[in-house]
């Protein structure tokens, strides 16, 4: 007899991602999952956002790594709640581990949920973790051949956030080449160019971000 363990898992995985799905609607809670590398800014990003809006909106984060706290860390001191997975090994958040969290945070005081992935641009995008909107980070360092070499996750964004902008005169990145590969792959995603570090572009990620939390 012959066990197929991936549809064996992915199927489990389905299900959590369900629950999830079910338990943030009747929560009323948007619910984004952050995806890129290690070292684009993701909690850099969070960080600023938690900060600027402060005032707007109830923010809480679910924070997957390998290894240590220190991104939930860096999350709690902006202000908000953290809740970190340490996967142990594993290179991208499953659902089960989603849910676990999820009953974590103060979800009744929250608008929105932050799931930033462990980073890494290979298999997260294939765990739907029941998430209402995918954000994928890409930062000027990391190079312009990112979306033609991992397709997949660049496909599945609502989202494209082209980080560090500010540093683009200093580094050989060709911004036009990294628009028409999205394009080919995903004619639907917004793309914005902003750096967390100088605050360049962040009102329009946040007026996307405000706009997510109404439409729940
Ligand atoms: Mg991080
Ligand atoms: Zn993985």
């Amino acid at each position: 007899m012959k066990v197929n363990l991936n549809t064996r898992i992915l199927s489990k995985n389905e299900q959590a991602a369900e629950l999830n799905r079910g338990f943030l609607a009747d929560h009323k809670l948007a619910c984004l999952n952050l995806i890129s590398s290690p070292g684009s800014g993701k909690t850099t990003i969070l960080a600023r956002t938690i900060t600027d809006l402060k005032d707007k909106l109830r923010i809480g984060v679910i924070e997957g790594d390998i290894k240590t706290d220190y991104d939930a860390q860096r999350i709690r001191t902006a202000g908000a709640a953290a809740v970190q997975i340490e996967t142990e090994g594993a290179c991208h958040l499953s659902a089960p581990q989603v849910n676990w969290a999820l009953q974590k945070l103060p979800v009744n005081d929250l608008d929105l949920v932050f799931i930033e992935n462990v980073g890494n641009l290979v298999c997260p995008s294939a765990f739907d973790l029941g998430e209402s909107g995918r954000v994928v980070v890409l930062s000027i360092p990391e190079g312009d051949d990112k979306p033609a070499k991992y397709p997949g996750t660049f496909a599945n964004a609502d989202v494209i956030l082209i980080n560090k902008i500010d540093l683009i005169s200093y580094l050989k990145f060709d911004l036009q080449r990294v628009l028409a590969d999205i394009a080919v792959l995903n004619s639907k995603a917004l793309i914005m160019q902003i750096s967390a570090a100088t605050g360049q572009g962040m009102q329009t990620w946040y007026d996307w971000l405000m706009d997510q939390q109404t439409s729940r």
